[in-house]
């Protein structure tokens, strides 16, 4: 492995998972977020030179052009990782036969979209569990990458939840206990057990970065600007010896550019003009494209196990 290594995700969650977050009715969401942010990120990680991974959720592709657009990610030498086949925010709260083929069946349609393999898992709503992870390790996958061990966004989730419950709305998110708090900051094998501490073998966890209270997240650049974003990311860069970033495809959407729903404007970032995020992504994964390797998580698997 390279002395420093970095990493690039980016979810690709509908926008009706946003509607639905936010408890409105999901009738308006396009498929834009496939059509219109994926190949902007795409054209972004080109510029950049790196190669990234796409988290996708398997029942999207019945939407037409998703499965082509999967193949094109590949193409331009990007994985395909498993996001689940429904995004079901209370993906370890179901039956395990249910949560089983969750996982399972969005492994084997997206293999078959993608026509390549799909070895890493990144849970909904980073909501693991000691199941969901045994449920990943026995479908073939050789990565995890759900915990995220972030105070403020905790807060700020257990915040926005509690808000929607005053107003009588319901949000189908779902608070997980603050145990991935504890997790180990690195590059981890995962006791299965005890999913938020490291063991000797097994299937390997990449938490997303947290350096200084601040999520490697898109959003998180978003809100932090420019000058923020650049020095959250020199501040991983120094502390952490491989940092996981992730993105969603929607973080290059907003709503003028793209005359998406008003009603979308609960999700705050949606707000912010395209260029603006773009120019702030552009200079802070570009800090680190120039100081570390840019590797996709599933040759860093294969690297770390060949150690
Ligand atoms: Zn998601």
């Amino acid at each position: 492995m390279a002395a420093r290594t970095f990493s690039v995700g980016v979810d690709v969650d509908h926008l009706k998972h946003y509607y639905r977050i936010h408890g409105h009715d999901d009738q308006s969401a396009t498929g834009a977020a496939f059509a219109v942010g994926v190949p902007r990120f795409m054209e972004l990680f080109e510029e950049l030179g790196i190669p990234a991974t796409f988290y996708c959720v398997s029942e999207d592709l019945q939407e037409p052009g998703v499965a082509a657009r999967l193949r094109e990610a590949v193409a331009a030498g990007h994985e395909i990782g498993n996001h689940s086949w429904h995004h079901r925010y209370d993906l370890t709260r179901l039956p395990s036969e249910e949560r089983r083929a969750e996982v399972q069946r969005a492994r084997e349609q997206l293999e078959e979209a993608a026509g390549a393999p799909v070895v890493g898992f990144r849970a909904p709503g980073y909501t693991t569990s000691p199941a969901l992870l045994a449920d990943v390790a026995a479908t073939g996958h050789t990565y995890d990458t759900s915990v995220f061990p972030c105070v403020p966004y905790y807060s700020a989730k257990a915040a926005v939840m509690g808000l929607m419950a005053l107003r009588g709305r319901r949000s189908q998110s779902i608070l997980g206990p603050p145990a991935p708090l504890l997790a180990p900051r690195g590059p981890y094998p995962v006791d299965p057990a005890r999913p938020y501490r490291r063991a000797a073998t097994g299937l390997l966890e990449y938490p997303i970065s947290v350096a200084g209270g601040l999520p490697m997240l898109g959003t998180a650049f978003t809100a932090l600007g420019e000058r923020g974003a650049l020095a959250a990311v020199a501040l991983a860069w120094r502390l952490l010896p491989h940092v996981t970033v992730e993105f969603h495809a929607v973080d290059l959407l907003a709503l003028a550019d793209d005359g998406l729903d008003p009603a979308l404007a609960t999700q705050p970032d949606l707000k912010t003009p395209v260029a603006k995020k773009r120019k702030i992504f552009k200079k802070s994964m570009g800090f680190l494209a120039e100081r570390a390797e840019a590797i996709r998580l599933d040759a860093l698997t294969a690297s770390l196990a060949g150690d």
